[in-house]
């Protein structure tokens, strides 16, 4: 772990963020100065499976009654530490936009209540395994604690299904990464939950005033593209 220059750095504002953590999406977040960021699980998840892919396959070629083997657990290895060099940069690269963002307080959705009844078994089981939550939250903690933002936890019921638009939550729809509502609101689900869980932990409105950047990771650096669509399987 880094410390910045000035050692531990102070806010540099009074403004919040609130994240949403997932699979396709691994963080969206938003930020009451109108600022969304969403990290793309794309990459990740397509190293992690393959490795994955790969375990399972060593395990199949083993003698009877053997459980594993040095090979097995050498992959076992190398998907954990993909995987935590990919989340950690994230987080730093986050926290850092916040700071400059002038963010002093980000919250973060109950990971309870983020692996939703509306996610697939599949995808639950894949945001499980990736994100071996508790970890990653303390990671989340330790990247905060450095640039002197405070981290809060929220419960998260509704904020995924709620629209950002007219409030309602019962019949809004969600497909895939999509929500729409009988208003005529559509949007990107994930940020939609940043957003809502934000208006709900500050008690203000919300309004993004710029497109949302999209990162991807290139198994070094997170980094941004243009255009905020989100690709068919995302
Ligand atoms: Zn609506």
């Amino acid at each position: 772990m880094t410390v910045p220059e000035s050692g531990q750095a102070t806010p540099t504002g009074t403004d919040a963020a609130a994240l949403d953590i997932g699979a396709n999406v691994l963080v969206a977040c938003t930020t009451t100065t109108g600022d969304q960021y969403w990290y793309s699980g794309q990459e990740p998840f397509r190293q992690f499976r393959e490795t994955t892919e790969r375990i399972a396959d060593a395990k199949a070629k083993l003698p009877d009654g053997q459980q594993t083997s040095n090979r097995i657990q050498r992959l076992y290895r190398k998907r954990s530490r993909r995987r935590d060099h990919a989340v950690n940069a994230l987080l730093r690269d986050l926290v850092e936009r916040l700071h400059e963002d002038g963010v002093e307080i980000l919250y973060h959705g109950d990971l309870t209540g983020v692996l939703g009844e509306y996610w697939s078994v599949e995808a639950n089981l894949k945001a499980r395994t990736f994100w071996a939550h508790r970890q990653c939250l303390d990671q989340l903690a330790n990247v905060c604690e450095e640039y002197g933002i405070e981290v809060a936890s929220l419960s998260e019921a509704w904020t995924s299904q709620t629209c950002p638009e007219c409030g309602e939550r019962e019949q809004t729809r969600r497909h895939r990464e999509t929500l729409t509502c009988p208003c005529g609101f559509e949007g990107h689900a994930d940020l939609v939950a940043s957003q809502t869980l934000l208006e709900q932990a500050t008690n203000t409105e919300v309004r993004p005033t710029a497109r949302p950047v999209r990162f991807q990771w290139d198994d070094h650096q997170w980094y941004p593209v243009e255009g905020a669509t989100v690709a068919p399987n995302e």
